[in-house]
C-alpha cells in the first residue's frame, strides 16, 4: 500500500483477508491470526477452530490480565497479547476488522506493531465512509497507579506523550509525544519493540511467562547497556510505551483525545479505557434523556480519579 489515510475521519475496513503465524509471548505455542474485512464498527474476535463461537467485540471490560501484556476474557476463552495488533489496527485508521484466532494468543513477531502493519498493507485499506466518532466529555480524566498516572482530554486532534523513568541507565528518563496519523504512526511508533529486562527474564520464565520472548522479539536491558543492539530508535522504549498505549486505548475506539501516561503500564492504559467507555457511555446516555436530576449527569465537574486494575503489576514495566 503506498499512501496510508491522512487522518482518522473516515471509518476504513481491510480490503481482503491476511494472514501471520507465529509463537506466543507467553505461553511459547504457535498461534495463527487471520484478519478479515468487517461490516460492523469496531474489532471482532473469532476463532479458527470454532468458528461456530459467536464473535465477540472487543471492550475494556474484557481485560482480564494486565502483568506483562493485555489479555481479554472473551466468554470461557481468554486471548493475550493483544495489544500490539490493536495498535495497528486502530493507528493505520482500521476502525473495524475481524480478528479469527487460533491458539490463545496473538503473535508475538518482532516485538513491534511492524509486521502487522505491513500485513494490513498487503491486504489493502477500503473506506466506508464518515467514521462516527462519539466524543469524549470536556472534563478531563484521569486514572492512576502508584506514582504512574495517565490523564485524557477531548480535543480536536489524537495527541498522545508518554513519559517513562527507569534506574536502569540504559533507558534512564525518555519522553516523547506526537500527534497522531496514520503515516506517523507507521513511521514513529509501529517499529518500537517490546523490551525487558535481563534479571527479570529468569524469573518471568519461571512463572510460566514469556516463554515465547527471545533476542529476536524483544530488547533486553542490561543495566547500561542492552543485550541485543542495535535499537531502531535512539529513544525506543517510550516509543514502545505510546505503542502499547495505543493499542490498548483501541479497546475504546481511539477516541479523540490528548493523553499523556507517565510510568504507563498495560494496567493504566486499560482503565484509561474503561474509563474513557464509561464517561462516553455516560455522556451518550445524558444527550438521550436530559433530565437535570439524572444521576447520569454526575461526571459534570472534575472527574474523580479511576482506581486501577485489581492486578498488581511487577516492576517490569514494559512488553
Ligand atoms: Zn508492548
Amino acid at each position: 500500500m503506498s499512501a496510508w489515510p491522512s487522518d482518522y475521519r473516515l471509518a476504513w475496513t481491510l480490503a481482503a483477508a491476511v494472514e501471520r503465524s507465529g509463537v506466543g509471548l507467553h505461553s511459547g505455542l504457535p498461534c495463527r491470526v487471520r484478519l478479515a474485512p468487517s461490516a460492523l464498527p469496531g474489532y471482532r474476535v473469532g476463532w479458527l477452530d470454532a468458528p461456530e463461537l459467536p464473535l465477540r467485540q472487543l471492550e475494556p471490560s474484557q481485560v482480564c490480565d494486565t502483568r506483562l501484556c493485555t489479555a481479554l476474557k472473551l466468554g470461557e476463552r481468554q486471548l493475550t497479547t493483544v495489544e500490539h495488533l490493536l495498535a495497528a489496527l486502530a493507528g493505520t485508521g482500521v476502525s473495524q476488522a475481524e480478528i479469527w484466532v487460533e491458539g490463545g494468543e496473538i503473535p508475538l513477531l518482532d516485538g513491534s506493531a511492524l509486521p502487522w502493519v505491513e500485513a494490513i498493507a498487503e491486504a489493502g485499506l477500503t473506506p466506508l465512509g464518515e467514521r462516527s466518532e462519539p466524543s469524549l466529555p470536556a472534563e478531563p480524566l484521569t486514572v492512576r497507579q502508584g506514582l504512574g498516572f495517565v490523564t485524557a482530554f477531548a480535543a480536536e486532534e489524537r495527541r498522545l506523550a508518554a513519559a517513562v523513568e527507569f534506574p536502569q541507565a540504559a533507558i534512564g528518563r525518555q519522553l516523547f509525544s506526537l500527534t497522531l496519523t496514520p503515516e506517523s504512526f507507521v513511521r514513529e511508533i509501529a517499529p518500537a519493540r517490546t523490551f525487558g529486562f535481563r534479571e527479570q527474564v529468569e524469573q518471568l520464565r519461571q512463572a510460566g511467562l514469556i516463554r515465547g520472548g527471545a533476542l529476536d522479539n524483544a530488547l533486553v536491558c542490561d543495566g547500561e547497556r542492552w543485550l541485543n543492539p542495535p535499537l531502531r530508535f535512539e529513544d525506543e522504549p517510550v516509543r514502545h510505551k505510546l505503542l502499547d498505549l495505543l493499542g490498548d486505548l483501541a479497546l475504546a475506539g481511539l477516541p479523540r483525545a490528548q493523553v499523556f501516561a507517565y510510568r504507563g503500564s498495560h494496567g493504566l492504559h486499560t482503565a484509561m479505557a474503561a474509563a474513557m467507555t464509561t464517561a462516553i457511555t455516560t455522556a451518550m446516555a445524558a444527550a438521550v434523556e436530559p433530565s437535570a436530576d439524572s444521576p447520569t449527569l454526575s461526571l459534570a465537574g472534575p472527574s474523580p480519579p479511576v482506581a486501577g486494575p485489581p492486578t498488581p503489576i511487577p516492576p517490569i514495566l514494559s512488553i
